[in-house]
């Protein structure tokens, strides 16, 4: 299917912090690359970030530094919405590493769980195909994002991980509508913060509300 989506993106990669005078006012998709799943463990590797525009801008860090006071202060912001495909996972990252909370937030996994009831696939892949008709590649998604050099085909990939956020979020918000439940999905991201100090603090594998 052909669109304006599948234009090539215009990838811009930073050093530790993101440039000054970047503006995002329709809200700011966001990912992270790291070196693992475990955040005690596995250090931040990458921050990509898109306003929805066909740009991506790429923040890599190289393990030592982490002051990085522009996006600190753009993840924190409360006019931005941070848009995260399973965002429990970034969010825990980027406050182990960066020290700060992440808020507001949307997740576009939250709102597919809440509203396509009817598949278990949940993933990026799954919702850009049956949702915006695009395919993405997987291919460079458990490679060295602690590499010195990142090869075209990982910033490729890193960029393909946000460029498409806006527009699920605008697919899934129309059905959370459609099915009422714009509330759950709001509470939902509402209780990510907590979530994700629970996963920092132990708590990961242990479901809190259970018998
Ligand atoms: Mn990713």
């Amino acid at each position: 299917m052909a669109s304006a989506a599948q234009t090539s993106p215009v990838i811009k990669l930073h050093h530790g912090d993101l440039p000054a005078g970047l503006k995002f006012p329709r809200g700011v998709a966001i990912d992270t690359e790291t070196l693992g799943l475990n955040p005690h463990r596995d250090r931040l590797c990458l921050a990509q970030l898109s306003g929805g525009d066909n740009f991506v801008h790429l923040v890599k860090f190289d393990g030592d530094t982490y002051n990085a006071p522009r996006l600190k202060a753009l993840l924190k912001d409360p006019k931005t919405e941070k848009i995260f495909h399973f965002a429990r996972f970034d969010i825990a990252v980027l406050e182990k590493y960066l020290d700060v909370e992440t808020a507001p937030i949307y997740c576009t996994k939250i709102a597919s769980k809440l509203v396509r009831t009817y598949t278990d696939r949940h993933g990026l892949k799954d919702l850009c195909a049956e949702l915006l008709g695009i395919e993405l590649s997987k291919q460079q998604q458990s490679s060295d994002w602690g590499a010195k050099e990142l090869s075209q085909s990982q910033l490729a990939y890193a960029a393909s991980d946000v460029l498409h956020l806006h527009k699920l979020k605008a697919k899934l918000d129309e059905m959370l509508d459609r099915e009422g439940r714009t509330e759950y999905a709001q509470a939902a991201f509402a209780f990510l913060a907590t979530r994700a100090k629970l996963d920092l603090a132990g708590f990961a594998e242990q479901d809190i509300f259970s018998h």
